[in-house]
């Protein structure tokens, strides 16, 4: 869906009263209309022209895979020019709803463990595109919930969390996915709060420094995956741009001026970047800085990586807690259905035939 900003020109060209465009974004953001005639309090003759002129959703859903125990729903986004982009929403116990995205058509970054990198870069998304991965999902939990505009209470029948973990790499599409962020926080679109939406990114210095600027309170992750430049850099090429050295001493600063915590997300891969060594470096590097650290059990692709496994993680743990870091072990769902964060990536286009393309293929 266009931005309010867009859609109040688009009705001004069209010598359509402004008032009409608080009445659209109520039916789309707060009603879950999916179509333009669905929306009744606009006269027909208005309905028409923008069922015609204008789309809500910017993609057509191609596929939809719920797990078995119906925690996540992964979602394949076809857009207008074709492209193919994935997004998942995780329904946590507690009631939360958290929307990973996409922000790119596959990754040029080709971190060596990540399916997104095998697909190199093809292009940006658009903040209409990102922006209505959640829109989709918020309108697909009005739906299966019964949620209405008028319930007091809509906690668990909406999307209140986002992160930017799916596809891409958010840093590298810095404009479109602030733009995206606008719309899913404005009260008037899909009203969730910044401090729910993360931003993970693998390190793009210049971007981190854009940030610190902006005063848009998101949370900042940083993939940071291993504690030398030498051992970075031998699975994550972004590192012999962004030296380690730089990202950490930019990192210091985000923290002393926005005065936020920034996550460290560390996934565990076995024999590579898990052992105890690697565990007292780590936290000899973040030390004294208000960060926390998330370990990410790995979920194995055809690539070649194998999962630390839980005793490894939980001794990882130990030691940088030990340095008084808080440390979390992400809580990974939708595995069964390929869907888990950073797990992302189309591949029924080049026919690798993995359980990914499988089950969307059904
Ligand atoms: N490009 C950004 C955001 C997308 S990747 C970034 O790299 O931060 C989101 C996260 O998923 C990153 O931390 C990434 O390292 C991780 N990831 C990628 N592949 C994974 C896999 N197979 N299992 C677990 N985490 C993975
Ligand atoms: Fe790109 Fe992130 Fe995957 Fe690296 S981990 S290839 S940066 S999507």
């Amino acid at each position: 869906m266009i931005t309010p900003t867009e859609l109040i020109d688009y009705l001004k060209q069209e010598g359509v009263p402004a008032y009409r465009s608080r009445q659209i974004l109520q039916g789309v953001y707060k009603e879950g209309a999916r179509t333009f005639d669905e929306i009744e309090t606009l006269p027909k003759d208005l309905r028409d022209k923008l069922q015609a002129e204008l789309s809500i959703l910017s993609f057509e859903v191609l596929k939809e895979v719920t797990s078995p125990n119906g925690e996540t729903v992964k979602a394949l986004f076809k857009m207008s020019d074709g492209a193919l982009v994935e997004g998942v929403l995780m329904r946590f116990r507690d009631g939360r709803n958290s929307v990973c995205v996409s922000s790119q058509v596959g990754c040029g970054l080709k971190c060596s463990f990540c399916a997104t990198g095998t697909m190199g870069f093809k292009r940006n998304l658009t903040s209409e595109e990102i922006a209505d991965q959640v829109l989709y999902f918020d309108q697909y939990l009005k739906r299966t919930t019964g949620a209405t505009a008028k319930d007091p209470d809509q906690s668990g029948k909406r999307v209140d969390h986002v992160i930017f973990m799916g596809m891409g790499e958010p840093f590298l599409n810095y404009e479109a996915v602030m733009s995206s962020v606008r719309t899913m926080n404005n009260p008037d679109c899909l009203g969730i709060a910044s401090r729910s939406i993360t931003l993970s990114t693998s390190g793009i210095v210049p971007s981190i420094k854009k940030l610190m600027d902006d005063p848009l309170q998101v949370n900042l992750a940083v993939s940071i995956h291993a504690p030398t430049q030498e051992l970075r850099k031998s699975f994550m090429p972004i590192a012999n741009a962004y030296s380690l050295d730089e990202l950490i001493a930019t990192l210091k600063d985000y923290i002393k001026k926005t005065h936020r915590r920034v996550s460290y997300e560390y996934v565990m891969l076995r024999d590579i970047n898990d052992s105890p060594t690697c565990a007292r470096q780590l936290a000899e590097l973040i030390r004294g800085q208000r960060c926390h650290v998330n370990l990410i059990p790995y979920n194995e692709t055809y690539l070649g990586f194998s999962n630390a496994g839980k005793s490894r993680i939980d001794a990882f743990r130990e030691i940088v807690e030990s340095y008084d870091i808080p440390v979390t072990v992400r809580v990974s769902l939708g595995q069964d259905i390929s869907a888990a964060c950073g797990q992302l990536a189309v591949e029924e286009e080049e026919g690798k035939g993995s359980a990914n393309a499988k089950l969307m293929a059904e």
